[in-house]
């Protein structure tokens, strides 16, 4: 779904499905923009078995229930007529249609329409993507192609993920997303280097007597953002302190902490709920919560949704020069952290278009801890791999177009595909 619309206009383009029905529908990992509208797809498909991981398969329902509240609230808040999407009881039957797989498990499904002539069978596989907890990336075989989707991927290691394992073997076709395409890594960019300057960020932010709002997704960057929290403690670097998270945050951690010794990630022991022992806030208790100094308030949406607590939060602290707003992930350009983030001080700004502007006062700083592989990273995998033919998907058009015309230039013999939404491609 799209993340940043609404209604209508999130849900994806089921249209060029048809009445076809589908043999199965294959998951990369539970991001909203991924799993979040999955329920009105089976709506239409009823009977498809559905594939992810464990992981996501867990995240996921703990997802879709929160997205039912948050789209209830919606259709009185908003008056969104078509919300909710979907009900809690719609999510439960989704969940009963789901299969779990392994990492590294080939699964073959028969098509509906399979002849003896033509089986139609698919077999695939899925691949840690180190995204965030239970991503994947899916290896496809079937006509004697080989097909590698990657799904969301990054293949530099994060606090607690650990790179992507992906398939070195043959592939034709690859599939690949290229959500930082129109960003170049800086040459002096290092993880440990951006930990070091948030860091010391936050401590110059408690100095000067303000808090920190970090917007965050619920999945992945808060758990990220709280593994650091810990090690800067645990370092010595900033002395112990306040941190605040969200509800939908809170469960996601504790699937973390759930399931820190059954997943390939780093710090193994480390349990974010008990020993980072964040306070969480919810969407009547934001209402209250004063910002405080000396204070880390890592909060949801990741892109500032309006009515969501990073949005109502921020909206608190953005005229008092002494606070602080810290970007550390991707945001839509158009989407209320895009805005701000590209914002200089002084601009009127509308963070909620139901709420009157603000004059921007507040100090914004940007930090390097994408869960995207970097622009570089994705090229030098298309590259080790030599596909006959390369999709991009994922990606805002000028990401899309410099990744294009750099595959163009570098695989001689590759087809570089940019597909158009809802035109069938030929593979
Ligand atoms: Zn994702
Ligand atoms: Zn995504």
């Amino acid at each position: 779904m799209h993340p940043k619309n609404e209604g209508d206009d999130a849900l994806p383009n089921f249209k060029p499905i048809g009445d076809r029905p589908l043999d199965a529908i294959l998951v990369s990992h539970a991001h909203q923009d991924h799993i979040g509208t999955l329920p009105v797809l089976m709506r239409r498909q009823p009977g498809v078995p559905v594939f992810m991981t464990e992981a996501t398969a867990e995240i996921g329902t703990a997802f879709l229930h929160n997205s039912v509240n948050v789209m209830t609230r919606q259709r009185e808040e908003l008056g969104v007529r078509l919300y909710p999407l979907f009900t809690h009881r719609e999510a439960d039957r989704a969940a009963d249609q789901w299969r779990l797989c392994r990492l590294r498990q080939p699964i073959t499904i028969s098509g509906e329409r399979a002849t003896r002539a033509d089986p139609g069978t698919l077999t695939f596989e899925f691949f840690d993507a180190g995204h965030v907890l239970g991503s994947a990336g899916i290896f496809l075989r079937a006509r004697g192609l080989t097909i590698f989707y990657t799904g969301d991927v990054n293949f530099d290691d994060q606090t607690i993920m650990q790179s992507a394992v992906f398939p070195d073997e043959k592939i034709d076709i690859l599939i690949m997303e290229c959500t930082r395409g129109d960003h170049a890594t800086a040459a002096d960019w290092t993880r440990a280097g951006e930990e070091r300057r948030l860091a010391d960020a936050i401590a110059k932010a408690f100095q000067r007597g303000g808090c920190v709002l970090v917007p965050v997704f619920a999945l992945g960057k808060t758990q990220e953002l709280l593994a650091m929290l810990y090690r800067f403690r645990r370092e010595n670097l900033l002395r112990d302190f306040p941190v605040y998270i969200g509800g939908l945050s809170s469960k996601m951690s504790e699937i973390y902490d759930r399931r820190a010794h059954t997943t390939r990630r780093q710090l193994p022991r480390l349990q974010l709920m008990a020993d980072v022992a964040p306070f969480v806030l919810n969407g009547q208790t934001i209402h209250d919560a004063p910002a405080r100094p000396g204070r880390v308030y890592a909060l949801s949406s990741g892109m500032m949704t309006p009515k969501t607590l990073s949005n109502i939060f921020a909206r608190r602290l953005i005229e008092n020069p002494r606070h602080f707003i810290f970007f550390v992930g991707y945001a839509d350009p158009l989407s209320p952290a895009g805005v701000l983030r590209s914002a200089q001080q002084n601009d009127e700004i509308a963070l909620d278009p139901d709420e009157p502007p603000q004059r921007l006062r507040c100090n914004i700083q940007q930090f390097q801890f994408s869960a995207h592989a970097s622009r570089e990273s994705l090229v030098n995998y298309a590259k080790r791999l030599s596909p006959k033919k390369i999709v991009l998907v994922h990606g805002d058009p000028t990401a899309v177009a410099w990744m294009r015309a750099k595959l163009v230039s570098e695989l001689i013999n590759c087809e570089v595909n940019v597909p158009t939404p809802g035109v069938e491609l030929e593979l």
